[in-house]
């Protein structure tokens, strides 16, 4: 019944764990989530105040455009200017997306034909994944090491897979690894796309949720970056808007018409009244970003004091919600997974479903207050690792 294409994508492997949790919330068992990848806090009322009042605009009510508000773009790009200093073009270089995945998902099927090859992280978000393989592209992994950051080491791509490459994905500040980027790391990815033709997507969503006023860079604020690529970003992370689904892509002209045809023969665009929200959470009030950023801080430093006086061992994340934090050696990341969830209530995801390179991870998420993640590191405690 299903497609080839269906049948042939990665096995669920949350599966067994969505049963476990089932049966505990079954169970009446109080369970810390830190498994998921949507912040807990709400939008701020600005932006909801300017969500309903564009509701019952009737003008609102009609089919949006398929690139987008021109306002909304005008506000992107004004914040690309504030916060990265990159200029672009809100005509050409900046498009609506119904939620980054979205743009994710369909852009493959702009610059792919059958068997092309698309270098994808691994592990990683499964979208990069999963949106080509669903296109008839053809995945290659590039193996994000602990030894070498969790970049990508371009130099072992070899040169068949070079040529057969049209599109490479990179993601930083990186879901699961917690991995930031530097501008030089993004120079070489630049080289490497300019040498061989190959198209540059970077996935900026966690671009806001940085410590220490450590600022991640965008991609495009490297020299030719734009010749040769395009940025996503969101406003899921940045103004806990996950629900509302809005994100965008800017960059390269020609990127942009690519996914901009694809998706004029899928969807029919954004909602206007979301839009119009967005651009109230671009140039409004920021004080929620902030406040974002000191909340995640806070459980974040709980967590890894927790964590490593356990024995766990996790890297100190510069940016992101994520602690990725390596299992205990005599488990692998579905096994302990398994074991926080059905002996500690705790629920985290196993790094194995990122991709074969997350194995012997797990990522906890800092999505429960802090109470909670304290909570959680008692119940781990008792476990007696
Ligand atoms: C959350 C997330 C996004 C954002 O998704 P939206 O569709 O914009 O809500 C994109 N990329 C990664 C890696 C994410 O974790």
């Amino acid at each position: 019944m299903y497609s080839e294409k269906l049948r042939s994508l990665p096995p669920y492997l949350f599966a067994s764990i969505d049963e476990l949790k089932r049966e505990k919330l079954n169970a009446g068992i109080d369970l810390i989530d830190l498994g998921v990848g949507d912040p807990d806090m709400p939008t701020p009322s600005n932006v909801i105040d300017a969500l309903c009042e564009a509701a019952r605009d009737p003008k609102n009510h009609r089919y949006p455009s398929y690139e987008g508000m021109i306002e909304f773009r005008e506000a992107i790009v004004e914040w690309y200017k504030r916060r990265f200093g990159v200029s672009l073009d809100p005509e050409k270089e900046a498009m609506t997306l119904i939620g980054s995945k979205e743009g994710i998902a369909h852009i493959p099927f702009a610059f792919l034909d059958e068997g092309d090859v698309a270098l994808i992280p691994d592990p990683a978000y499964t979208v990069y994944r999963i949106g080509c393989i669903l296109a008839g592209g053809r995945p290659v992994e590039m193996p994000l090491l602990e030894e070498n950051g969790f970049k990508p080491d371009l130099e072992m791509i070899d040169e068949k897979t070079r040529k057969e490459a049209k599109i490479i994905f990179i993601n930083y500040p990186n879901n699961p690894t917690a991995a930031t980027a530097e501008k030089e790391f993004y120079k070489e990815v630049i080289d490497f796309a300019a040498e061989n033709e190959i198209i540059v997507c970077n996935d900026n969503a966690y671009s806001e949720i940085y410590y220490d006023g450590q600022k991640p860079p965008s991609f495009l604020e490297v020299k030719n970056a734009k010749e040769v690529g395009a940025e996503f970003n969101s406003l899921s992370k940045i103004y806990n808007m996950t629900g509302w689904r809005i994100g965008f892509l800017v960059g390269n002209e020609d990127i942009i018409k690519g996914l901009g045809m694809v998706k004029a023969n899928i969807d029919s665009g954004a909602s206007n009244a979301v839009q119009i929200a967005g651009i109230e959470a671009l140039r409004g009030d920021q004080t929620c970003v902030e406040s974002n950023r000191r909340t995640y801080k806070e459980r974040r430093d709980s967590l890894l004091k927790g964590i490593e006086y356990l024995g766990l061992k996790a890297d100190k994340p510069k940016a992101t919600f994520y602690v990725w934090a390596r299992v205990p050696e005599e488990y692998d990341s579905m096994k302990f997974t398994k074991l926080l969830l059905d002996k500690a209530g705790i629920v985290v995801t196993p790094g194995v479903g990122f991709g074969r390179y997350g194995e012997g991870y797990v990522r906890f998420s800092l999505t429960e207050k802090v109470e909670r993640i304290e909570e959680g590191v008692r119940r781990i405690e008792a476990l007696n690792l």
